[in-house]
């Protein structure tokens, strides 16, 4: 079964005529469920030629600490088994990823690469460098997405309502059964050795540090389990739930998904077939799942500025302007956010949660966001500092869905203009008692604790 063509966006217009195969493994890291590595596949078993996949790991990448990379490689472990039982080699190579990738194709005379989307400036500029330098056929495939974001969309999307009938429409063209893995010859492990992953581990020179966590187990296996887990119990009442930071009830898939250890199309499969889950429920959490997630691929992708003011609409830079010079009542550096030594008890629970957890509730990220936009000088230091504690803290972090949703809270992305508050303007405005008035905070702050 060949994939859908409006998943294949060609970076260098050459054919393949045959010749070793090479999925650049980088967003998408399971060995199921995965378009890019079907369509890698695919393509060597039809001209009977070799297939490997390789995935390079960056000394450092965007703030990511010891938690990110240990959730990663456990989860990438997983995937050279899997991948090694149907007889697909997977190497794993530490550097500069457009180097290494430049340097493999000379060495194993690759014909065709192949490597999944993503719209992040640094992915972006790597496929750009290798595609400039490599002469031969370079296909990056949106096994990220339900329906592909480039194919959706050609701009900059205004907000949900604008994306989501264009999704729509394409829906059931996209969201479509896997086919059944299948395996390689066994002659295409031929002289392969598997990688030494407490080599790779003690080779990352990252020096940031965050303490371990045991809430949530990594690799596509647990990601399952959590998945079924969470359709059996708390999915029936995500849209009651799933929104009140106290109940705890959203399904905090969102490391897997982010890590590519669970394609999003499967949840989606699962959830859409899923018995004794009411309708509302299971629209509700579809809307985040793919409309959502989506929209912010399509603005990162849309949007060099994605991460700085410079990526707001005219109304927000115009309100943000107005209000540059309001008093601040409170004023706090990176690392007092980052201890949560603020004077509410709130916001520092929320910032307990994010550092205990690597995990924050979703209502949570909103009003954590905008109240750094009111406790800061401006609203560019307010992103340097939200999406820097973001990428460090979060396990889901760098991430378009981080990117946005900063720029959602502090920026009016996605959004319209609200009434008048001083240093918001007309953002979208939250408070303490607000949230007071929506949800047991008092639970809420018991259970994560506030350091003041
Ligand atoms: C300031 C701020 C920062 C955020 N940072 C991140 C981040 O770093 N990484 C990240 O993945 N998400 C981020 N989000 C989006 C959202 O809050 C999380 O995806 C969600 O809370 C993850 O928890 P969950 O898996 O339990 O979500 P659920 O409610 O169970 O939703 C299921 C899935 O839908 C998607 N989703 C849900 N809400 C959104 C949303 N608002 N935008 C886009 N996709 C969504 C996610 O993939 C999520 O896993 C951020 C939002 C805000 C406002």
């Amino acid at each position: 079964m060949s994939i859908h063509p409006g998943r294949i966006h060609t970076l260098t217009p050459l054919p393949y005529t045959g010749g070793p195969v090479a999925y650049w493994m980088s967003r998408d890291q399971r060995a199921d469920d995965n378009w890019a590595l079907i369509h890698a596949r695919n393509s060597a078993m039809a001209s009977r030629a070799s297939f490997r996949v390789i995935f390079t790991l960056a000394p450092s990448f965007l703030n990511a600490t010891s938690r990110h990379y240990q959730f990663m490689l456990t989860g990438l472990c997983e995937t050279e088994r899997a991948l090694a039982e149907r007889n697909i080699p997977m190497y794993v190579i530490l550097g500069d990823p457009a180097e290494i990738i430049l340097q493999f194709i000379r060495k194993h005379a690759i014909k065709l690469l192949v490597t999944d989307f993503d719209p992040i400036r640094i992915k972006q500029r790597w496929c750009a460098r290798i595609a400039s330098s490599a002469a031969i056929p370079f296909h990056e495939i949106d096994a990220h997405n339900i329906v592909p974001c480039r194919f959706v969309s050609q701009k900059k999307e205004f907000a949900a309502r604008t994306i989501r009938p264009k999704i729509n429409r394409l829906l059931d063209s996209f969201l479509t059964p896997f086919p059944k893995p299948a395996s390689m010859p066994s002659a295409n492990m031929r002289g392969h050795r598997r990688n030494n992953w407490d080599a790779i581990a003690s080779s990352r020179n990252t020096t940031m540090t965050a303490p371990e966590i045991n809430w949530i187990v990594p690799g596509a296996r647990a990601a399952h389990t959590r998945l079924t887990a969470v359709i059996k119990t708390t999915l029936k009442r995500y849209h009651h739930d799933a929104n009140d930071p106290a109940l705890d009830a959203a399904s905090r898939l969102s490391p897997y998904l982010h890590f590519g250890q669970l394609s999003a199309q499967r949840v989606a499969l699962s959830v859409d077939t899923a018995a004794d889950v009411p309708p509302e429920a299971k629209e509700s959490f579809l809307e985040q799942l793919i409309v959502r997630r989506e929209l912010a691929d399509n603005f990162c992708l849309n949007e060099k500025h994605y991460d700085i003011p410079a990526g707001f609409p005219a109304w927000a830079k115009r309100t943000l302007a107005k209000h540059a010079k309001d008093k601040r009542e409170y004023l706090y550096t990176y690392k007092l956010f980052e201890e949560a030594k603020t004077h509410d008890a709130l916001w520092n629970a929320a910032q307990t949660q994010l550092r205990r957890e690597g995990y924050m509730h979703g209502y949570m990220r909103m009003y954590w966001a905008k109240k750094i936009l009111e406790w800061t000088r401006s609203p560019a230091e307010a992103m340097r500092i939200a999406v820097r504690l973001n990428d460090t803290w979060q396990l889901d972090g760098r991430d378009p869905n981080g990117y946005t949703g900063i720029a959602w809270s502090v920026g009016g992305v996605h959004d319209r203009p609200w009434g008048e508050h001083p240093v918001f303007g007309q953002i979208r405005y939250m408070n303490y008692n607000g949230c007071k008035s929506k949800f047991d905070i008092a639970k809420y702050i018991e259970r994560y604790g506030a350091s003041t």
